[in-house]
């Protein structure tokens, strides 16, 4: 039985908790699952701004010392932006807790297009959240209930793949339960195809933040000088393979029509 804040309640035949990182359907399956706060914030924006042609194509990614940035554009005129610093959770992400003024001082010095973005900001445009990730879970359901996306997998978003894996989620579980008699056995099929890839990913993203947002001098080197000796091809293997090892279903062929014509 599924109760709601306004008073109602169902009894539906599965309940899919696609709740989020602080998902309460979580709650049945794994208790008391608290998502680990890294002590950092995360500032993001999309912005209208002039970039020249260069930064108009592609995304950009830049580690800093104790910070990451970047951003991809969005079309002609309008680039998402991200950037960590150093922190505490804010207690709500409504506002920007620092200045504009500050943000700029801060990625001044940062290479090309990061200024120039962080000048286009409006102090409203601008929001602030902490960053999140949950423990791998022993199991995603029990019974007829499931969880999915964050409530599954909060990662941290390092890999940029939060979203893309709630996705493949979304279609690994349609898939399951479309070809399965039950949800207990769909639900084992989705877990057995989604959770190995989705728990790796998560580790990734992990240990991805803890490269980004370094902040002893001695490991910043050591970090920009091992990022320098490796090939980009390495990086590139790297990134196909994560793609390659997608968990999605075979697209089915449609079945043809019945043929009703007497
Ligand atoms: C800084 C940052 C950068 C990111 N960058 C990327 C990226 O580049 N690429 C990428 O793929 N992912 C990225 N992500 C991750 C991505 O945003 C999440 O992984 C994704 O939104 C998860 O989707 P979800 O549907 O599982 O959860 P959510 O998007 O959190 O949605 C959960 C929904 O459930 C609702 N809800 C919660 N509780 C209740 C309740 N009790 N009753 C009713 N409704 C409820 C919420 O209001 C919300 O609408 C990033 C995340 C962060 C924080």
């Amino acid at each position: 039985m599924a109760r709601f804040a306004d008073g109602t309640h169902i009894q539906p035949d599965i309940l899919i908790g696609a709740d989020g990182i602080d998902s309460s359907v979580r709650d049945v399956i794994a208790a008391g699952i608290e998502p680990q706060a890294l002590e950092s914030i995360v500032y993001r924006a999309v912005t209208t701004v002039d970039l020249p042609e260069a930064y108009r194509s592609q995304g950009v990614e830049i580690w800093g010392n104790g910070t990451y940035t970047g951003g991809a554009p969005i079309d002609a005129d309008r680039f998402y932006w991200f950037a960590t610093a150093p922190g505490p959770a804010p207690a709500d992400s409504t506002g920007p807790v620092d200045t504009i003024a500050a943000l700029r001082n801060r990625y001044a010095d940062y290479p090309e297009p990061i200024p120039t973005v962080v000048g286009s900001l409006d102090a409203d445009e601008v929001f602030v959240t902490g960053l999140r990730d949950i423990p791998s879970l022993e199991t995603w359901s029990c019974g007829s209930v499931v969880i999915a996306g964050d409530a599954a997998h909060g990662m941290l978003p390092f890999a940029g793949q939060g979203a893309a894996q709630a996705i493949e989620d979304a279609l690994a579980l349609v898939h399951a339960l479309d070809m399965q008699d039950g949800p207990t056995t769909a639900f084992e099929e989705f877990e057995t195809k989604r959770k190995p890839r989705a728990d790796r990913i998560r580790s990734e993203s992990h240990r991805l933040g803890m490269l980004g947002l370094v902040q002893s001098s001695v490991g910043i080197r050591a970090r920009n000088l091992a990022v320098k000796l490796l090939p980009g091809t390495i990086f590139r293997w790297f990134r196909r393979r994560r793609a390659a090892q997608t968990s999605l279903p075979e697209p089915t062929t449609p079945t043809e029509p019945a043929d009703i014509s007497t």
